[in-house]
Order: C-alpha cells, then sequence, then structure tokens
C-alpha cells in the first residue's frame, strides 16, 4: 500500500543501529526493528510526535517539515 502526502520520520539507514529505542518510546507503534534497521511500518497511526527522533542516540531519525519552536527552552 501506498502511503502518499504523509509525513513520516525519515531513518538513516547508515546511522541507524537497531538499538530499539525509538520502537519502545513510539505511542502508537509504528516502529519496527527489522534486520536491525529502524522501519516505519505503520505509517498511518504515526503522529508525528518526534519522541523517536529525540530519543535516538545516533540521531538517525528526523522529521522533516517539522517546525520546531524552543525560545522558551
Ligand atoms: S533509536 Fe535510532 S539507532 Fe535506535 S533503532 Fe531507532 S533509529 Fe535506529
Ligand atoms: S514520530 Fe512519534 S508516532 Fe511517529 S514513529 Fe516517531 S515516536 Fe512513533
Amino acid at each position: 500500500m501506498m502511503v502518499e502526502e504523509t509525513w513520516l520520520p525519515q531513518i538513516s539507514l547508515e546511522l541507524c543501529t537497531g538499538c530499539g529505542d525509538c520502537v519502545v518510546v513510539c505511542p502508537v507503534d509504528a516502529l519496527e526493528v527489522i534486520q536491525g534497521t529502524a522501519v516505519v511500518t505503520n505509517p498511518l497511526a504515526c503522529d508525528y510526535c518526534a519522541a523517536c527522533e529525540t530519543i535516538c542516540p545516533t540521531e538517525a531519525i528526523v522529521l522533516p517539515y517539522q517546525i520546531v519552536l524552543d525560545i522558551n527552552g
């Protein structure tokens, strides 16, 4: 099934170590580690919360087009 015009986390095959942290943290079980690499296996469930991007120790996950306002951080 093609999923179009849906913003999804982009996972770098080169940076991902398959640690599984993103799978654990994802609140909607959108991610799985398959053959050592995280994959968005349930893209329709992803609500773009960015938890996976935040927790990834190797910065392998990027959420494109996300606008981050952290002026109070
Ligand atoms: S947290 Fe990062 S390195 Fe770990 S499985 Fe997910 S994408 Fe890969
Ligand atoms: S952005 Fe949130 S809902 Fe989407 S895959 Fe990452 S942790 Fe899961």
